[in-house]
């Protein structure tokens, strides 16, 4: 067993995204002390911050499991809102459907402030859309973390707590196994290079960062297929808004696309009408780590080096990632 002087278990975290860094904190937080985190690139590098931060569940499974982490994440980002710097903000969010909801949303008892919308309550908050193309929806009120407020927050909360925060590429765990008693797998979609998983795969996504004159509402689409590469979604944050969007199963570009900029700027203001002529700060695309599920689980490398594999979070990492880094320090606490 890889012990330091005092005795405490040495721990490397593979990646510096919201699920390398949640685990840190988390893993601080179950006592343990001797821990780094390695990471090939750092904040404002990482998928992570391309993300809108939005707690909402979207493209990752299992939905089972994803109800707990979910509804874990969404406690912990509610606590975070008294800490200025964590860059949690709350808004208004409007799920829209293009058909009549049998049931109210699968993630409704995650959240504390939740409605089911008829078309006349759609048709009375968004006035200008035509009868018919929404006819039910969802209400809640749900935090967003500001990738660029949160993240440098969760490097800081580490660092002074002791963690060690390194720049390094490793190519295989037998690299770092020698090192560390155990090695956290937080490598997003790169896992599927790290350790060959051919489960995972890229949701290519593409946004428009643009300033916030006003609007606080957030207003997602739910497509007519599940198939389609269209994500129309607005977020509102602080001090931006962004605009959204594309999910293009198995697409490794990550360059900006035109015509992509002009399809999301006319669905988004189709809902949002103040964004038919948004002040752009800034474009961004970025691949989701997609997986058949999130890859949750301990797996023994060697006597002396175990590895928890926490990755492939789909769209949805801001939305289950302190649920799943609490997973992570239980099973952690097993090996002590
Ligand atoms: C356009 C877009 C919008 C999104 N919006 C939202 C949203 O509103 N809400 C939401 O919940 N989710 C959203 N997501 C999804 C979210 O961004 C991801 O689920 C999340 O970022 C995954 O985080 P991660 O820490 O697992 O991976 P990453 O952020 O990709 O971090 C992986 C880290 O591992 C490091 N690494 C990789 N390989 C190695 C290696 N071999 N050795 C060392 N280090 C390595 C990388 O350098 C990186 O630091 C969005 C995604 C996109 C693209």
């Amino acid at each position: 067993m890889v012990l330091t002087e005092n005795n405490t278990m040495k721990i490397t975290i593979l990646g510096c995204g919201i699920s390398g860094l949640s685990c840190g904190v988390k893993l601080q937080e179950a006592g343990f002390t001797d821990i780094r985190i390695l990471s090939r690139t750092l904040p404002p590098h990482t998928t992570s911050d391309v993300a809108g931060g939005l707690w909402f569940p979207y493209k990752a499974e299992p939905i089972h499991r994803i109800l707990g982490w979910s509804k874990v994440t969404f406690q912990e980002m509610i606590r975070l809102r008294g800490t200025s710097e964590a860059g949690i903000t709350m808004t208004r969010f409007f799920q829209l459907l293009p058909h009549l909801a049998s049931n109210d949303a699968w993630w409704s008892s995650a959240v504390e402030v939740y409605r089911p919308l008829s078309e006349s309550d759609i048709l009375s908050e968004f006035p200008q859309l035509p009868k018919g193309q929404f006819p039910s929806g969802f209400y809640a009120e749900v935090p967003i973390a500001e990738p660029h407020k949160h993240l440098p927050y969760l490097m800081k909360r580490f660092q002074e707590r002791g963690g060690r925060i390194e720049v390094g590429e490793i190519e295989r765990f037998e690299d770092i196994a020698g090192t560390s008693r155990l090695i956290v797998n937080c490598t997003g979609l790169e896992a599927k290079k790290l350790v060959g998983d051919a489960a995972l795969f890229p949701i290519r996504g593409q946004i428009i960062v643009a300033k916030n004159t006003g609007i606080s509402r957030s207003i997602t689409i739910e497509s007519a297929s599940e198939h389609s590469e269209y994500a129309t979604y607005t977020i509102a944050r602080s001090e931006d808004v962004i605009m959204g969007g594309v999910a293009m199963t198995g697409n490794w570009e990550t360059s900006i696309d035109e015509a992509t900029v002009s399809g999301i700027i006319a669905r988004c203001a189709h809902v949002e009408p103040e964004l038919s002529a948004p002040i752009i700060l800034q474009h961004k695309a970025g691949l989701r780590p997609g997986r058949t599920e999130i890859r949750l689980e301990m797996e023994q490398l060697s006597t002396t080096c175990a590895v928890i594999h926490n990755y492939g979070h789909g769209g949805s990492g801001y939305t289950v990632n302190w649920g799943c880094a609490e997973e992570v320090a239980a099973l952690a606490q097993t090996l002590m």
